[in-house]
């Protein structure tokens, strides 16, 4: 398979150290807030690349951490603690908050068919082995403390910005756009493994350290919870891409500096999923979720579908009208499955089997081409094997996709068919339309008359359905 590595800035053929096995670490959510689709659209490509590999025979071990302390609005060292500005907002505690976000996460994933990795692990559960790498990293002279707080030294690295072609000079001029300078700091790039000033009296979740009680910066969290869990070398770790700098780029430091080595091979990071007006993000506090997605009678997968249809290193442009037209899509794809439902007693076309199956191999095997993928879905559809092949075909294509094809389309082929007279076929599509006005005083009342007349409108994972009462 070949995949972008941002290390090196070039597809490379992705070769596991291990032969057969992989070691995938990810960067899980700050759950201070619900995630938005753009986050799930990380996680959608993350789940996908994971169940690739998977699908080609790789044994993956994957591990998430939940940041449930450490990171502040900045992704820098400067800002509120998200996890405490959520906890003020809600006027709950901080760890009330994480659980809440935590379940809210998992029952998204869960809605998208987004695989829960083999070990999640909340940072706050980690302190000590946090410690005991700082230890470490003050004794081989790559930390120092300044003003009560533990700082990285980038200064003792050979190469400090990694990924990109950041210099001190650059990040100067961050500074003087408006990142407030920290004096402590031996260079501006240097990031903090552990707070004890913190500019928050009331931080809720404080620990005992040897230097003094505190709790610890974002970057220190991940580097742990991946060697303690995958082990010193690591193959493949994921996030967005705005995590690559200065989060991923702090890890990278932290890990080399304490391991010695070199730690992982290659960087795989998902672009940006954008409204009109710039990236969808938490912190703005104008995002869409999961559930607002349902609530407006999408079915959450229809959200997977129009993610795979584009490349994960393109930004994504999210509108009402692309969400619209993934549905069709959608909903006509699988009326095209619906046919092959039928047809028990043949046998598998091996030929047509092999071909087409490399064809959804060699998309994937192209720096995850998802796009492509379902294109050879379009193309069992279209080949001349018989109806098992393709149902064959299209089910094991869906261990990758998560689409649930098969399912829905037998879900929908099972639906007793009700003649739905006329009018109140009429009156579903002025709902329809008063719902993408938003108008959603006319959408109730529209079916409420629906439902005098004894028809009942259900928002379904399929998508709108009227049923007679
Ligand atoms: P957070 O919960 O803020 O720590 O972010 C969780 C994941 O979502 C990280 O991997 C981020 O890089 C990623 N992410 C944040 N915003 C977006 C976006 N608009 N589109 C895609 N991924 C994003
Ligand atoms: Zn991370």
């Amino acid at each position: 398979m070949q995949i972008y590595n941002s290390l090196t800035r070039k597809k490379e053929e992705f070769v596991p150290r291990e032969t057969g096995k992989v070691s995938m670490y990810t960067c899980g959510p700050t759950v201070y807030h619900y995630a938005h689709i753009g986050n799930l659209r990380s996680y959608i490509m993350e789940d996908i690349l994971e169940k690739y590999m998977r699908f080609t025979g790789l044994d993956v071990k994957r591990v998430m951490n939940i940041t449930d302390v450490g990171h502040l609005t900045s992704d820098g060292d400067t800002g509120d603690d998200k996890m405490l500005k959520g906890a003020k907002r809600e006027h709950k505690t901080v760890m009330e908050i994480a659980k809440y976000y935590t379940d809210a996460f998992f029952a998204d994933c869960t809605k998208l068919n987004i695989k829960t990795p083999d070990a999640v692990v909340p940072a706050t559960s980690y302190i000590d082995e946090f410690i005991r790498v700082i230890s470490a990293l003050m004794e081989k002279g790559y930390a120092y403390e300044a003003g009560g707080n533990i700082y990285f030294d980038t200064s003792k690295l050979e190469k400090y910005y990694v990924f990109n072609d950041f210099t001190e000079e650059d990040l100067a001029v961050g500074v003087r756009e408006g990142v407030e300078e920290d004096g402590n700091k031996r260079n501006k790039a240097d990031f903090v493994l552990w707070f004890t000033k913190s500019k928050f009296d009331s931080q809720e979740l404080k620990w005992e350290s040897p230097w003094g009680t505190g709790y610890p910066g974002w970057h220190i969290e991940c580097s742990c919870i991946s060697m303690k869990n995958l082990g010193e070398y690591l193959d493949i770790h994921c996030g967005g891409i705005d995590n690559a700098f200065p989060h991923h780029t702090n890890e990278i430091a932290q890990s080399e500096a304490y391991l010695g080595h070199e730690w992982c091979n290659y960087w795989f990071h998902v672009h940006h999923l954008n409204t009109n007006s710039g990236k969808m993000s938490k912190s703005s506090g104008e995002f869409l979720t999961v559930s607002l997605l349902e609530e407006k009678g999408y079915n959450p997968l229809i959200y997977r579908f129009f993610c795979l249809q584009s490349h994960y290193r393109k930004n994504l442009v999210f509108s009402w009208e692309n969400l619209d037209n993934a549905k069709t899509t959608f909903e006509k794809l699988i009326s095209k499955i619906i046919p092959l439902l039928s047809g028990t007693d043949e046998q598998l076309d091996k030929n047509e089997y092999d071909r087409l199956m490399n064809g959804f191999r060699e998309a994937l095997d192209n720096d995850l081409n998802t796009s492509l993928a379902i294109t050879a879905v379009y193309d069992v559809l279209k080949s001349s094997a018989n109806n098992f092949t393709k149902r064959e075909l299209i089910g094991e294509f869906d261990k990758v996709l998560g689409l649930d094809l098969i399912e829905t389309a037998k879900k929908l082929a099972e639906t007793p068919a009700v003649e739905i007279p006329a009018e109140i076929l009429e009156l579903a599509e002025q709902r329809n339309n008063a719902r993408k006005e938003k108008n959603f005083a006319l959408a109730d009342e529209i079916r409420n008359k629906i439902s005098s007349l004894g028809y009942e409108i259900k928002e379904t994972r399929q998508g709108t359905e009227i049923i007679k009462k």
